[in-house]
């Protein structure tokens, strides 16, 4: 694109974006059963809302959706490409851990990947899923056509703990589930709350039956709601853990890269985005944790920067990052929504987090790029930047890797290094190597 004095650059627009005055709100609901404590929305629209089409829009404006018939070409570059299907060796899955899932550590975070964008993360006593999705299709029609799962689901949704909070990224078909989103209102009933994007929660009450007003909360980006223990909350049956660690939760809505739609109609009708999660525990003696779900993204040098400004503990970062290395090919059509690993990496980097993990990979296919692309990338670049990359290993005895994978089904118990520690682990990789070339190189093999 050619230099045009006339036009705003993105960052003028962002700028110009975050000091335009906006008229009433009608959208944003009250939210009787909660807290809001930060970034209220007040009484104004979302200024990522576009009045004329009625739909919402990126923080980068010229990011929009793909047009349809870009969308119907994806679909058949997908089907064309043929994907090899890795073997239980090559792509693994582990039993889960029942005795940590039942007796977690509450002062760290721990987290059991269920496959895609799918986590259960414990932190504090609190269960936590994140786009659960347990069907065997991502598609609108479950059971006929659309991508198959490549592993099964880990564990069932009656299996599950009790659940407190499931937070849902966007409605595409590969991260609302709306199966899984019944199952886990019928097991877990009232004691379960659903943070959703903006116009979401309409639509799910139009389809789950069960689900209360007060269960279903929904949100603006960077708007934070105080998540705290229910009164009446079950001990679980078979938690020998630190049973009287306690505190609050705050989440937290984060903007992200992306788009909506769930049918032909309602492009970008609904929200999408990524949740951060603050857990404060009562005994000011254990520290806080900090984890973030980016949904699906695309990368841009500022949003995530942005995160970390506004988001980010000042002085720890973010303990855990679960981020998107899976679905970038091919890029012209998925650079702009999806993070490849390289990109990951420096999300990781940008919003200061001290352990990442690789998802949005390895369940369902819905790109181009090879199925076990993703990871061998991922150890590449990792490798480049002397980095610490693990691969199918529960844990290591001296702290958290930078950027791990892990197996479907596995549970990965955190052992959070000291700010310092880390510190010096991205201090190392940048003095050693020159962090901006290595990733520009592996870029230009990766497209
Ligand atoms: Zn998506
Ligand atoms: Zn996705």
């Amino acid at each position: 694109m050619g230099n045009n004095s006339s036009q705003p650059t993105v960052e003028q627009m962002v700028v110009n974006e975050a000091t335009h005055m906006m008229p009433p709100d009608q959208i944003v609901q009250d939210h009787p059963d909660a807290t809001v404590i930060a970034h209220p929305i007040n009484t104004v629209y979302p200024k990522h809302f576009n009045f004329e089409d009625n739909t919402f829009k990126n923080p980068d404006v010229t990011i929009a959706q793909p047009p349809m018939t870009d969308q119907i070409r994806i679909y058949s570059e997908i089907m064309m490409a043929r994907q090899f299907v890795p073997n239980e060796h090559q792509l693994r899955t582990m039993k889960p851990n029942w005795e940590a899932i039942h007796s977690p550590n509450h002062n760290n975070i721990q987290y059991t990947w269920l496959g895609h964008s799918s986590f259960f993360v414990q932190v504090g006593g609190f269960n936590v899923l994140t786009d659960p999705v347990f069907r065997q299709r991502c598609s609108f029609f479950q059971h006929l056509i659309g991508p198959k799962r490549l592993r099964p689901v880990p564990m069932t949704v009656d299996e599950l703990p009790p659940i407190d909070v499931v937070v849902i990224s966007h409605n595409h078909t590969d991260h609302l589930d709306l199966q899984a989103v019944k199952d886990l209102v019928r097991v877990n009933k009232q004691n379960m709350k659903l943070y959703v994007p903006l116009r979401m929660k309409a639509w799910l009450h139009k389809n789950v039956e069960e689900l209360s007003n007060e269960q279903c909360i929904e949100m603006d980006w960077w708007q934070s709601i105080q998540h705290t223990f229910r009164p009446n909350v079950v001990p679980h049956p078979h938690s020998v853990g630190e049973q009287t660690a306690s505190g609050v939760l705050d989440i937290t809505f984060l903007p992200s890269q992306h788009w909506s739609v769930r049918n032909l109609f309602d492009t970008n009708y609904q929200l999408w985005g990524g949740f951060g999660f603050t857990y404060t525990p009562n005994n000011t003696t254990f520290p806080k944790r900090v984890f973030y779900f980016a949904g699906d993204t695309g990368y841009n040098n500022y949003l995530f920067k942005e995160i970390r400004t506004r988001f980010s503990d000042p002085n720890g970062g973010i303990d855990v990052a679960f981020l998107p290395i899976g679905a970038y090919g091919p890029r012209w059509f998925s650079a702009s929504q999806h993070t490849d690993p390289v990109e990951a990496v420096q999300v990781a980097q940008d919003i200061n987090a001290r352990h990442s993990c690789g998802c949005h990979f390895g369940t369902f296919v819905v790109s181009t790029e090879p199925v076990l692309e993703p990871i061998e990338k991922l150890h590449q670049v990792l490798q480049l930047m002397k980095l610490d990359y693990q691969q199918y290993q529960p844990w290591n005895e001296h702290g958290d890797n930078f950027f791990v994978t892990v197996c479907h089904g596995e549970t990965y118990l955190c052992k959070h290094k000291t700010i310092a520690d880390n510190a010096n682990v991205l201090e190392g990789a940048n003095k050693d190597q020159n962090t901006a070339v290595i990733l520009q190189t592996e870029r230009e093999k990766l497209i």
